[in-house]
């Protein structure tokens, strides 16, 4: 069996987070969340996104946790959004 030396491997994870802080470092996950239902519904009306809401996505797509906030959040905007209101009141008169 061969075995590779771990240090190798280490490092070149340290380089990726270090990749991945940098990025990160524009925004925080608080600020991404709070910006996260809007960059939702804009990209699902397929509207432009402003600087702002660009950083808040490229924070999206390297940070997990928001990752899969913001997939929730879609799913839940998706089914929001019917054609028709539901009328479960049974107002009908
Ligand atoms: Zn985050």
């Amino acid at each position: 069996m061969t075995s590779k030396p771990k240090s190798e491997n280490s490092r070149a994870v340290e380089l990726l987070r270090r990749l991945i802080d940098a990025r990160e470092s524009e925004i925080g996950c608080d600020a991404c969340s709070e910006q996260m239902d809007r960059l939702a519904e804009l990209m699902l009306n397929g509207a432009e996104l402003d600087d702002a809401l660009h950083v808040v996505r490229n924070h999206v797509s390297c940070c997990r946790g928001c990752q899969a906030e913001f997939d929730a959040l879609i799913a839940i905007l998706k089914m929001e959004s019917p054609p028709e209101r539901f009328d479960f009141g049974g107002t009908r008169r």
